[in-house]
């Protein structure tokens, strides 16, 4: 299962709070909410969350405050404003203050997840040159935010998933045997068939994220009798 994105939604109308949970958790997103500026920054502060979602009116401190605030901490955050009124000032300020987007109330809620999806998007194609990964096809893996956009659709990669993809692709000029990648990545020196079989699970779960059929893979295929190669685009 890839993880699901994490979202924090910070706004006091309980009535929009509430929609926008429903709604984001139904679109398949991991989802905190705050009442007020003061716990939404707490809470942003963790740094555990994909994109954040800041109204601007906001008891405690305000949303331009906390959008300043998360961007000081943490210069890649994602954030989107709700602003109440469309006025240019209201824009401007906050998206002078480091929010990825700004949206509108009121708001259609299609709208809002686009938005929302552009922005993670945008965030995952950041990286700079030397941290992403190109397979064929257009593939193109951001390492140090754990995602790539394939198909469509943006893909999360855990850490270890991200290791094992890197050391193939650095070694992509040859087959991988699965002792060298248990050795190399993850540290362990003697054979075991259990952890054999952590390699292909791993690689199991690379191929669901990576191929658009897993059981014909043309990315990560297996050589007979060689262990793993990564075809590269590179
Ligand atoms: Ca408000």
């Amino acid at each position: 299962m890839q993880r699901k994105q994490r979202l924090l939604i910070v706004e006091d109308e309980v009535a929009i709070r509430t929609g926008l949970v429903d709604v984001f958790v139904y679109h398949g997103f991991d989802v905190d909410f705050a009442a007020d500026g003061i716990s939404g920054l707490d809470m942003a502060s963790s740094g555990r969350y994909d994109l954040i979602m800041l109204d601007v009116m906001l008891p405690g401190r305000n949303g331009f405050e906390v959008c300043e605030a998360i961007r000081n901490g943490d210069r890649e955050q994602a954030i989107i404003m709700l602003t109440a009124k469309s006025t240019d000032d209201d824009v401007i300020q906050g998206l002078a203050l480091g929010a990825d987007d700004y949206v509108t109330k009121p708001f259609s809620v299609a709208q809002l997840v686009l938005r929302v999806q552009a922005v993670l998007r945008r965030t995952c194609s950041s990286a700079t040159e030397e941290a992403v990964m190109r397979l064929g096809n257009g593939i193109e893996i951001d390492v140090l935010n754990l995602c790539a956009y394939i198909n469509g659709t943006s893909v999360r990669f855990t850490r270890r998933e991200i290791e094992v993809l890197q050391y193939l692709y650095e070694h992509s000029d040859r087959p991988v045997p699965r002792d060298e990648l248990l050795n190399k990545v993850w540290g362990y020196a003697r054979h075991m068939d259990i952890e054999t079989r952590t390699v292909d699970i791993h690689v199991a779960k690379l191929r669901r994220k990576i191929e658009s059929d897993a059981s014909q893979p043309q990315h990560l295929v297996t050589i007979r009798g060689g262990g793993y190669r990564l075809m590269s685009g590179h």
